[in-house]
């Protein structure tokens, strides 16, 4: 388990925080993709909104949701980092963020940045899937488009 006493300290402190004051939450009027994901087992939702520009980098995210504090605190540390992205760079960040939230260690050279309070996650496995739900939508925006993806 990576993350001595202090570092898991401080990101359950982020994960509180996101979920308290969810950044970029809202809707993006005429956003060029919207996907949902949906979690039935925890009844969590989220719809994501992504707004790309000219040279396929996403300009704008903005996330609405209801359900459980990790499934919005993910999706709130999720919309924050994505701005300035390109596709590319959005579905390498969903890669990496999927291993660490199913129980692995980043990838070498990865930069977690404000992303590694996911990595508390792998303490309870019985989150997972909430805490993977934007991140699927996110997937499944820049890979098939508009959609809901289900987590059943
Ligand atoms: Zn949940």
């Amino acid at each position: 388990m990576t993350g001595d006493k202090t570092e898991q300290d401080r990101w359950q402190a982020q994960l509180v925080d996101h979920s308290q004051f969810p950044r970029r939450h809202g809707r993006i009027e005429g956003a060029s993709i919207i996907a949902a994901g949906d979690n039935p087992i925890c009844g969590d939702r989220v719809r994501l909104y992504l707004q790309m520009d000219e040279e396929d980098r996403i300009s704008d995210a903005r996330f609405e949701g209801t359900g459980c504090a990790i499934s919005q605190a993910s999706a709130s540390i999720l919309t924050a980092q994505l701005p300035g992205r390109s596709r590319r760079q959005a579905l390498e960040m969903f890669a990496a963020a999927h291993v660490v939230i199913t129980g692995g260690e980043w990838p070498e050279g990865f930069e977690p940045g404000e992303l590694a309070a996911l990595g508390l996650v792998r303490k309870f496995p019985m989150r997972v899937k909430c805490a993977s739900l934007a991140w699927h939508a996110l997937r499944h925006a820049l890979e098939e488009g508009e959609g809901t993806v289900t987590t059943e």
